[in-house]
């Protein structure tokens, strides 16, 4: 935030010059402390800007630059009163009511504002825990330093922790943290200025280092940093040893940001082949695992065609009526060498592909008919869940493409149902917001999937059309042996109902966690208890038995 020295950079844009002169006019008896940049269109005026970010922008609408181009708060100079408020602008100003007053006003509150999304842009870019960037503010950094640089001189790293769930585990999410801590100490103490650390995930970290001075500096940090890692953690008074795998990425000239990250993804995963704190860079021997990828991915393309994908059912349950509520699609690979495959087996690959567009529109599809041939059975309607990446998101054909197939499988949207993760819904918010907000209005239901693994924030998840959240499977799981968990699970079910969502658990599979569920205040369950996902015919004969025997000879 600018300190009160600082001048306030005006940027005017207007075709007419009398625009300059009224303006200046005011400027001068507010005497404040203001310096004002004249210029007939944005191209000029940027490039006469040392940090644009730091600017208010006045325009007349003749002069208004490219939609996304200049990001400055938006004060829009009108000859008269619009009729309703202009898109996209901060505030407008019309010449017969320019006041020096008027002008302060419009001034201070368009500054306000640009502070306040500063301030939130932070928030959304920086890892809540340790304080450096999270992913979305790695991309940032990232394509920043790549488009700086051309490619020269940067090396990108990916770390992963081994077996951090299983110290998370042992640890308790306290103990988790402080462990995730000392590794950050640990990590910066190595690094120079120039470098920058990101946590990715859970336990996952993005390094940026500077080798424009030392191309192999990368090489003697990676064997410093494995090494610092190797040592001991003290964690609650107790000793214990982390492994971690980095794999390493030299940028090329010309090099993008996905490729890059990508091929440190592939080379930690060469290093994870080898027990302890080792590093890889990636080359040419671990390229041809990425041709490998390629083989796979033509595969999947082929699965898809050839129609070996299938789609099997888990039921959900209500514990209030005892009834079968819903259903969760679920995807499956029927490979011809291979077997049956599980979505983890192919969905990650789909999704760095893209292929999961295709292959969502194929579940979506699948899963419409499938209603529809339960409903020509005479079963009563049921919730159908189909789980949603977020690059099927970022596809801008998702809305039509719904709605067309919604509309051709005659089917009622109300029935129909989104499972998006947290990390799905908060990144890129706006944009998943609005496809969101349209595809509620069609009628389609959201949950919020794996709740607890993620981050999200309450007030971002407030402002989203979601019905129900999911507890995660492993929350469930836990909630036998630790006290913690109970506590952690009965707290979900408290803020989903405050939030006035519904409340799912997830990979229920005995009693005791039902038990303990109901007893919660949890409004449905999902889990081998019930049923494992079935295949169509399968789920047909399980819901008939139902259907005679509400209560699925459960005690509820
Ligand atoms: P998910 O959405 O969390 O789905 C639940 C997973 O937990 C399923 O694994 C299900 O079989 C399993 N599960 C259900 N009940 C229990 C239980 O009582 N105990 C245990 N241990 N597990 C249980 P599955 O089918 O292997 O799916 C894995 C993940 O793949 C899903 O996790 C989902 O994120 C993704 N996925 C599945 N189908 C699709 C799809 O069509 N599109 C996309 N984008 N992702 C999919
Ligand atoms: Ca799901
Ligand atoms: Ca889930």
């Amino acid at each position: 935030m600018s300190a009160p020295s600082e001048p306030l950079r005006l940027l005017l844009l207007a075709d007419d010059a009398s625009w300059t002169a009224q303006l200046d006019a005011c400027l001068a008896q507010l005497g404040q402390n203001v310096s004002v940049i004249s210029a007939p269109s944005w191209a000029v005026a940027s490039s006469l800007l040392e940090n644009p970010r730091q600017a208010l922008l006045l325009s007349t609408p003749a002069c208004l630059p490219a939609a996304d181009d200049s990001q400055l708060p938006l004060i829009l100079l009108l000859e008269s009163e619009p009729d309703e408020a202009p898109p996209g602008v901060c505030d407008w100003l019309v010449r017969g009511n320019l006041t020096p007053d008027a002008l302060r006003r419009c001034l201070r509150y368009a500054r306000e504002r640009q502070q306040m999304q500063d301030a939130l842009q932070l928030l959304a870019e920086q890892d809540a825990l340790t304080g450096i960037a999270n992913r979305q503010g790695f991309q940032t950094l990232l394509a920043a330093r790549l488009a700086e640089s051309e490619g020269r001189g940067v090396t990108l790293g990916h770390l992963d922790l081994d077996n951090f769930r299983h110290a998370n585990d042992a640890l308790g999410y306290q103990g988790g943290d402080s462990l995730i801590l000392q590794v950050v100490a640990r990590i910066k103490a190595e690094l120079q200025n120039g470098d920058q650390l990101a946590r990715l995930g859970s336990d996952e970290f993005a390094l940026l280092l500077d080798t424009r001075r030392d191309p192999q500096r990368a090489e003697r940090l990676a064997t410093r940093l494995t090494a610092a890692l190797a040592e001991p953690y003290w964690v609650e008074g107790e000793s214990l040893l982390v492994g971690c795998s980095l794999g390493l990425a030299h940028a090329r000239v010309g090099s993008t940001a996905d490729p890059l990250m990508w091929h440190a993804h592939i080379a930690m995963q060469q290093a994870k082949s080898q027990q302890g704190c080792t590093f890889h860079i990636y080359d040419e021997r671990v390229n041809r695992s990425a041709r490998n990828r390629a083989d796979q991915e033509g595969e999947l393309r082929r699965a898809l065609r050839r129609d070996e994908l299938e789609l099997h059912y888990q039921p959900r349950l209500c514990l209030e009526s005892g009834r079968i509520v819903g259903l969760e699609a679920l995807v499956r690979w029927q490979h011809s060498e291979h077997g049956l495959l599980y979505p983890n087996e192919f969905v990650p690959l789909a999704e760095e592909s893209g292929l999961i567009v295709p292959l969502g529109y194929w579940v979506i599809s699948r899963a419409l008919r499938d209603m529809q041939w339960l409903r020509g059975l005479g079963m009563p309607a049921l919730h159908m869940a189909i789980n949603l990446s977020f690059r099927q998101f970022q596809d801008s054909q998702l809305l039509p493409t719904l709605r067309r197939l919604i509309d051709e499988r005659g089917v009622d949207a109300q029935w129909l149902e989104f499972e998006l993760t947290e990390t799905a819904v908060m990144r890129r918010s706006d944009q998943v917001q609005q496809t969101m907000l349209a595809l509620a209005r069609l009628g389609v239901r959201f949950s919020l999937d794996d709740f607890g693994t993620g981050f999200s924030s309450f007030v971002h998840l407030n402002n989203l059309p979601i019905t129900l959240l999911k507890i995660d499977k492993s929350f469930v799981g836990g909630m036998g042996e630790r006290a913690e968990n109970r506590q952690l699970v009965r707290a979900m079910i408290n803020l989903a109902h405050n939030l006035n969502l519904q409340v799912v658990g997830e990979g229920v599979e005995n009693t005791e966690q039902l038990a303990l569920l109901r007893q919660f205040g949890c409004d449905q369950v999902q889990g081998y208890l019930i049923s494992k996902a079935l295949p169509l015919n399968e789920l047909a004969r399980f819901l008939v038995i139902g259907l005679r025997q509400p209560l699925l000879g459960f005690k509820l």
